[in-house]
């Protein structure tokens, strides 16, 4: 055989193996749910993230997080809010499930955080879950547990009106998730920054944050310069209100005197419509401008 005849029975062979490997079948759901988790779950703090939206969703007054081991071993957020029909409380979990919209033109009127029914659904798949819910007009309430997406339990329990989702083991399903996690201390401060951007934007809500059994922030209902200025470690004194009215929006917030400004990124926050927001733009524009 010639070298060139060698190196074509070469290719052939190569490309029939790749062939092989790309025959097509269906992922198990459970593959492709964790698989889609990977997109609304990277961290921790992103489950707190999507925990503290639905309890705000849900006309919470009082939401309080509790977080064991950097969010590794246990996220718990418990909310006064709304609470779930026992029915409800098991649809909760699954792709799509959302009370938020019905139909496309829902999406561009959209009042709440979420919508989209995928971030219980996300992270009952990489963890264990335990929902325990109830509504003011229900005379007992509903628990919930769902092990790795499986639904393990359901029971009707005694609860206050609202919701508590504790949320253990996050990632022990998908091991190469897990080892991609920091430190406890990095992903806690992750997650604080997820919490106080909540308290930030939400000063009619009292917050309360535990680490490890341990009262960590608490937050009472407050004007919102004074929440601003607990965040930032400042004297509420200290702070200047700034306010802009242009046609399209209405900027308002709080600045200190030139020279008292830090540096780094951390000294700006910036939200827009009750959402905190990082963008490269805005943030050089505002400091350019003070
Ligand atoms: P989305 O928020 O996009 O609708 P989620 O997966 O986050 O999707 O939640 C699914 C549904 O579960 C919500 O639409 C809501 O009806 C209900 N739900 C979730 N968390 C709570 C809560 N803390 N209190 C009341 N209802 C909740
Ligand atoms: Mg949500």
């Amino acid at each position: 055989m010639t070298h060139q005849a060698q190196e074509i029975q070469n290719d052939k062979a190569i490309f029939s193996s790749i062939l092989h490997v790309m025959k097509i079948h269906i992922l198990p759901q459970e593959v492709a749910d964790q698989i889609a988790a990977g997109e609304v779950v990277e961290r921790p703090a992103s489950v707190v993230k999507e925990l503290m939206e639905n309890a705000i969703d849900a006309g919470a007054t009082q939401i309080d997080v509790f977080i064991e081991d950097g969010g590794k071993r246990l996220i718990e957020v418990r909310d006064n809010g709304t609470g779930m029909s026992p029915d409800d409380a098991q649809k909760c979990v699954l792709r799509h499930a959302t009370s938020k919209i019905s139909t496309i033109d829902d999406v561009f009127s959209i009042r709440s955080f979420g919508f989209r029914g995928e971030a219980l659904a996300a992270i009952s798949a990489i963890s264990d879950c335990e929902i325990i819910t109830k509504q003011r007009e229900d005379e007992s309430g509903t628990r919930v547990q769902v092990n790795a997406g499986k639904l393990i339990n359901v029971e009707s329990a005694p609860a206050n009106t609202g919701t508590i989702f504790r949320v253990k083991n996050l990632f022990a399903p998908v091991p190469a998730r897990l080892a991609h996690l920091k430190n406890t201390s990095t992903e806690m401060s992750a997650i604080r920054r997820e919490f106080e951007s909540f308290a930030l934007t939400h000063p009619h809500i009292r917050f309360k944050l535990f680490r490890d059994e341990t009262f960590v922030l608490d937050f009472p209902v407050d004007e919102q310069f004074n929440r601003v200025a607990a965040i930032m470690d400042e004297d509420p004194r200290a702070l200047i209100e700034v306010e802009g009215t242009f046609p399209a929006v209405k900027i308002y917030g709080w600045t200190l005197q030139p020279g008292r400004c830090g540096t780094s990124k951390k000294s700006q926050l910036l939200w827009v419509n009750g959402r905190h927001i990082e963008d490269h733009k805005l943030a050089w524009a505002i400091r350019e401008a003070y």
